[in-house]
């Protein structure tokens, strides 16, 4: 399924222009229309960053999840904003985002709004590179709701979310999606402290509609809210389980851990590509062309380049544009200099 061997991708989400984040915190004095306009501004930037740099699959940087409207839970019905976060003050970090209480059946009548990202995509991208789209999956959804007597646990709220994530996807699917990334960051967070089985069965049973169907990504993430990782930053604890994902690339994090565990992408090789993070999008340190080829030459140790994908550790929402610009450019460029020592 994979058209190049060392493609070079990233994870969804990319900076907010300074004046997307001026405006995303204004909304209320621009008009629809403006909205929609500054929507779609904000892509073409997007874009045109991610095609500057070269890569092979782009996405639309989650530009257009401007606020709590537009962001997935906007989308939800049965729910009542909280907005009051547990801490206002002291170190930025994911404890200080509010939970949601649950009010009534939850329903997505609309769906998630990922399907109207992905067209705008589709509509404004040059032809060329892949359009990856990505959805968070039910598990990690289910973080930011508090459970109540129709849905008493954590493991409801995501079993309630399951089917409205994979109708996203299957409308994915039908709009001509072919590269989704499902992505369940709670999961890769937590499974040293819950049983990893459990996930693999929530993920594959989120996916099984459109398994085979389109290119199904997934991006096991330590957590990069402004910028900080949640949970024990280990693979072994998901492995040998979450090797069982019904997915077609397993995307783990290496250059902010040091390439530790690098041998583990042995093992994601022999059932699916394996996505490495190459470039650590918590650091201002700019990755050269020559340190990246050099991290690719140490990946073809252990899997090989029909098997490998690159991209940076995470989205880079949470690292300024200016340093996310040399960051992807550089990334692409010692991608291809290996691929010239290869032949290819
Ligand atoms: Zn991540």
């Amino acid at each position: 399924m994979k058209e190049n061997p060392l493609r070079t991708s990233v994870i969804g989400s990319y900076p907010f222009p300074s004046w997307l984040e001026f405006a995303s915190q204004h909304l209320e004095v621009f008009g629809r229309s403006d909205v929609a306009e500054i929507q779609n501004d904000a892509v073409v930037a997007a874009i045109h960053d991610q095609v500057d740099a070269g890569l092979d699959v782009i996405t639309d940087g989650e530009q257009t999840r401007l606020d709590f409207n537009l962001s997935f839970y906007g989308y939800l019905e049965g729910l009542e904003f909280e907005g009051a976060s547990p801490r206002r003050f002291g170190p930025p970090a994911h404890d200080q985002r509010g939970k949601h209480q649950i009010t009534a059946e939850l329903r997505a009548p609309r769906g998630l709004g990922v399907v109207d990202e992905f067209k705008r995509l589709q509509r404004l991208a040059p032809s060329g590179p892949t359009l990856k789209a990505s959805v968070p999956g039910p598990y990690t959804l289910s973080g930011r709701l508090v459970p109540n007597a129709r849905y008493p646990d954590r493991w409801a709220v995501a079993e309630a979310l399951l089917p409205i994530v994979r109708k996203e996807l299957e409308d994915l699917v039908a709009a001509g999606c072919r590269e989704i990334s499902v992505d369940e960051p709670s999961m890769s967070c937590y499974a040293y402290r819950e049983d990893p089985k459990r996930f693999v069965d929530i993920f594959n049973r989120t996916v099984e509609s459109v398994f085979g169907r389109t290119r199904l990504c997934t991006h096991l993430c330590f957590g990069n809210y402004k910028g900080r990782a949640i949970g024990l930053r280990r693979i072994a604890p998901m492995f040998p389980a979450f090797l069982d994902f019904k997915a077609d690339e397993m995307h783990v994090e290496m250059a902010s851990r040091e390439f530790a565990e690098i041998e583990l992408i042995a093992q994601i090789a022999r059932r699916m590509d394996a996505a490495v993070g190459i470039i650590d999008v918590k650091s201002y340190y700019i990755e050269t062309p020559e340190d990246v080829a050099n991290r690719v030459r140490l990946c073809l140790k252990h899997a090989p380049a029909e098997r490998l994908v690159f991209a940076p550790d995470c989205g880079l929402s949470q690292t300024a544009r200016w340093a996310a610009q040399p960051k992807l450019r550089n990334m692409v460029a010692g991608v291809r200099q290996v691929r010239k020592e290869l032949g290819g």
